[in-house]
């Protein structure tokens, strides 16, 4: 595995891949590798000849009062154990070169932005497809693989790809989580042992979505309500969201089916944590 750090250089290998005939697979990361991240790249594997992780923790998608600066970091830790996975890349890009002193273009995905994590975080999309829109450009991969984990991240990157007639073919991950089912992600690493039990209410409050759903609930509000209580019976944890909504549009659903995603925010102590299930069957890779 080599690893990058200039977007020129980057392009240059690109461009010989894509001249020997060869196909390529894009996973965007922030780094903090867990295995959520390693069987994005196991699959990427499986669908190219070669596989770009990008590494990049983008200042842009972050808000004034999130955690930039305290974003967990460790490139020696993540060059590491990408090494043993058949990544034949990690781009680490620098910040100055992603986005000059008086860098001033975005990538707007209208509409399915403003809701869920939208509404929380205004302008983390618009940061999440510029970054995404660039780094599509310097690798120019045929593919690229997001996770259902942010599943709202996703709907949006296969809006822009549609809409901006990119030809990369994009594919979905499951939510990969720990044994006993919290959804892994970097920022886990923020909780005290205290915090990290609490957070289970989230798989909690999931897996009675799912049985309530298969008894016959469809109410979304009689739901909402249960799964609220599920939430706010841990102290110190409070609730940014809980939706139900339509897995292609997003937009509400006042009565469940098999196309609606329950899509969970809620902070533990200062971390914030998301979640989602398809209500029908957790769909397995899909593009
Ligand atoms: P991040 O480094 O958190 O920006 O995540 C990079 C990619 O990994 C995104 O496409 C995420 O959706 C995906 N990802 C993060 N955590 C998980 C997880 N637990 N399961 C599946 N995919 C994940």
């Amino acid at each position: 595995m080599q690893i990058i750090h200039p977007l020129a250089d980057m392009t240059r290998w690109s461009n010989e891949v894509i001249a020997s005939g060869k196909t390529l697979a894009l996973v965007p990361t922030m780094g903090y590798f867990h295995a959520g991240h390693l069987s994005l790249m196991r699959l990427a594997g499986r669908l190219a000849d070669h596989v770009v992780v990008s590494l990049f923790v983008n200042s842009l998608q972050f808000g004034p009062r999130e955690d930039l600066s305290g974003y967990p970091r460790d490139l020696e830790r993540d060059a590491r154990i990408a090494e043993n996975e058949r990544v034949d890349m990690l781009f680490v890009p620098t910040h100055e070169e992603m986005y000059s002193a008086d860098f001033n273009s975005r990538v707007r995905v209208d509409g399915i932005t403003d809701t869920l994590c939208g509404k929380q975080r205004p302008n983390h999309f618009e940061g999440v497809t510029t970054v995404v829109a660039k780094l599509f450009n310097i690798i120019k991969p045929h593919c690229a693989v997001f996770g259902q984990k942010d599943f709202q991240q996703l709907s949006v990157i296969r809006k822009m790809v549609s809409e901006l007639n990119w030809d990369i073919e994009i594919f979905a991950h499951p939510i990969v989580r720990e044994d006993d089912g919290l959804a892994m992600s970097s920022r886990n690493a923020y909780l005290s042992s205290e915090e990290r039990g609490k957070a289970l209410c989230l798989y909690n409050a999931i897996q009675h979505a799912k049985a309530r759903f298969a008894d016959g609930v469809c109410d979304t509000g009689q739901l909402k309500s249960e799964i609220r209580d599920i939430i706010s019976a841990n102290s110190g944890v409070s609730i940014d969201y809980i939706s139900v909504v339509d897995k292609d549009t997003l937009s509400d659903k006042e009565v469940i089916d098999s196309q609606s995603v329950l899509a969970l925010a809620i902070k533990v102590g200062g971390t914030r944590l998301i979640d989602n299930c398809f209500m029908g069957n957790d769909s397995e890779v899909s593009n």
